[in-house]
């Protein structure tokens, strides 16, 4: 029989040879046998999770607080002849998820649905939740949703949850494990969060309230939400999303300001 050959990451099996790949790179070697604790020499990734992974390590790289361990590396090195600038590196990347708090948090799994924590198959393909709607879950539910985390793509429209769905998540953590990395992360998704709401914003629907939408729209939220979900064609684009031209035409009929007025009026906002 032939070897059947598996993610170390995502545990998928039967990879055929166009997704996988041998573990070769050394630094993907490392982060590898760092992140999962245990040797990775001549395991095999999918090409997803290798992506993935590529990508984590350059965010980690990128983060304000490596580059601030970079600087201080430097500064040290007259100080401490001692001093290794290349060790800190590694500490500061795999920084350890040392930092309890109480806040709840869902399944690490990636292989369960976030929400219906329905297994993931062939046939019931998962998304990764997009970063809008894990900020989201923390700020109308106070829950933390790991990176990474996979859920159907019926709980979401657009970038976010549908308001059903976001009732429905399960909180199977009391208290969530953090590193400094993880901190400085949510902190700047909340504060994104929080520049953007600046703007009338649709999509999040947490940042109007149920009088703004009656009061806009003529409809409550929840109808909103309902019309939004059975929309599939729309002129929607890059920068203006299904909730938002559904919003622009609502207010629009509700209001009869012409396109003119209506775009000073949303850029007053
Ligand atoms: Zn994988
Ligand atoms: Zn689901």
């Amino acid at each position: 029989m032939a070897k059947s050959y598996s993610c170390v990451l995502c545990n998928k099996t039967h990879l055929t040879v166009n997704n996988r790949r041998t573990i070769i790179n050394e630094k993907l070697r490392d982060y590898l046998a760092r992140t999962l604790k245990r040797n990775v020499e001549n395991a095999t990734v999918c090409l997803k999770c290798r992506a993935q992974v590529y990508r984590d390590m350059k965010t980690v790289m990128n983060s304000p607080q490596i580059r601030q361990g970079i600087a201080t590396c430097q500064s040290n090195d007259d100080e401490d002849p001692d001093f290794l600038a290349e060790e800190t590196l590694p500490s500061e990347l795999f920084s350890p998820k040392s930092i309890q708090l109480n806040l709840s948090s869902t399944s690490k799994s990636h292989r369960r649905c976030t929400v219906c924590q329905k297994n993931s198959s062939n046939r019931h393909r998962q998304v990764v939740v997009p970063h809008e709607a894990r900020t989201q879950a923390f700020i109308e539910k106070c829950i933390v949703i790991p990176a990474n985390s996979r859920c159907c793509p019926n709980h979401l429209l657009g970038n976010y949850f549908t308001q059903e769905s976001i009732s429905k998540i399960p909180e199977v953590n009391s208290t969530t494990l953090f590193n400094r990395s993880d901190i400085t992360e949510l902190l700047n998704r909340v504060r994104g969060t929080l520049t953007l709401n600046v703007k009338l914003n649709f999509d999040c629907s947490h940042s109007l309230s149920e009088e703004d939408y009656q009061r806009l729209t003529g409809l409550t939220r929840n109808q909103f939400e309902a019309v939004a979900n059975t929309v599939t064609d729309l002129r929607k684009s890059e920068i203006r999303s299904v909730k938002t031209c559904l919003a622009i035409l609502l207010v629009k009929l509700r209001t009869g300001l012409s396109n003119i007025k209506k775009k000073m009026w949303y850029d007053c906002q």
